[in-house]
């Protein structure tokens, strides 16, 4: 959806949110094909921010929506997803030199258990091998091997199904992402992943999961320095997905990590793995006093009573990175 120009103007009271992920100096990482911004990007874009914008707190926003008073005119809000140590290392120190807050969300068997998510192992095993289609080969190999075991359909099947480019990535990217995030069953899904991690990633999973997510007391310190800490779940699973009895375990089992590294309960908020809200998500986190929610829908977001639970939000991929772009490159580009 492209937002028009002429409709900046009616926005003035409204929340440009702004998504990260990888937030790091690619050219001399050890995985520069992850997909992430490159820190230069990232600094470009908080100065222009800085500059151009009134960044809030997430404090504020919730304000905001209690009482019904207005934001300032071209108010941001950055918002990190998943906990990576390049939030401590990279985005932390840039944002303190600014005053400006930043809201990080967590998911918490991460850092509390030094496991790497499949969701990044998927990343990091995409980011091992410019051979993309090698790692189909490689599916197509696997999905055979336990054909039986878990009655599958034929390889073409999965293919012709998921195997479709978006925006950011190939078809053969596609077809690995949606097979592994969502079409096979969990158990299967982790035993590839976990085949596939042994063989382009290499390394110990304890070892890669200290490397890549912050640790408890960087958040504490995050926490005390005036960052905002927010609950992705426990797991990191679609919340979509969850009957109701495990949701209110991913629920309370983040709420009571923040609990424990000293968020002040009153004022938690949520992220949405995956962008994963539904009806009995939503309920769920009202139920449990939440004040407010992010997704992955692409737009601004309106500080209103029932947008409270649903605050889409602008991917940094989608905004300029270079110097000097001017506040109508923002909205142009975003999509
Ligand atoms: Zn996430």
């Amino acid at each position: 959806m492209a937002i028009r120009i002429d409709q900046i103007k009616n926005m003035k009271s409204n929340v440009t949110i702004v998504m990260y992920h990888y937030v790091r100096d690619l050219a001399n990482s050890r995985y520069p094909e992850i997909k992430g911004l490159d820190l230069p990007c990232f600094v470009n874009q908080i100065e222009y921010l800085n500059k151009h914008y009134n960044v809030i707190t997430t404090e504020e926003l919730i304000h905001s929506i209690d009482t019904g008073e207005s934001l300032p005119p071209k108010s941001a809000l950055l918002t990190f997803d998943d906990g990576y140590i390049d939030h401590y290392t990279n985005v932390f120190p840039i944002l303190s030199n600014y005053g400006i807050q930043g809201s990080f969300y967590i998911p918490v068997k991460a850092i509390k258990e030094h496991v790497v998510l499949d969701v990044n192992k998927i990343h990091f095993i995409l980011a091992s091998t410019p051979d993309k289609l090698m790692i189909v080969k490689d599916l197509e190999h696997l999905l055979e091997k336990y054909r039986t075991t878990y009655q599958l359909y034929p390889f073409d099947h999965y293919y012709d199904m998921l195997a479709k480019a978006s925006r950011y990535d190939s078809k053969e990217v596609i077809f690995i992402k949606r097979l592994l995030q969502v079409e096979l069953i969990e158990e299967l899904r982790l035993k590839i992943v976990e085949e596939l991690f042994v063989k382009y990633v290499g390394m110990e999973e304890h070892v890669f999961a200290k490397e890549l997510y912050m640790t408890e007391d960087q958040l504490i310190h995050m926490q005390n320095s005036g960052m905002h800490i927010g609950s992705h779940g426990f797991n990191h699973y679609w919340w979509n997905h969850l009957n109701e009895k495990d949701l209110a375990s991913e629920l309370d089992l983040s709420m009571s990590f923040l609990h424990d590294i000293g968020v002040d309960m009153k004022n938690w908020t949520a992220c949405y793995p995956y962008g994963s809200f539904d009806e009995q998500a939503v309920r769920m986190l009202s139920s449990r006093g939440c004040k407010m929610a992010v997704t992955t829908q692409v737009d601004v977001a309106e500080p209103i009573e029932k947008m409270r639970f649903l605050l889409p939000r602008l991917d940094t991929n989608d905004l300029p990175k270079e110097k000097n772009s001017t506040i109508n490159d923002w909205y142009k580009k975003a999509i």
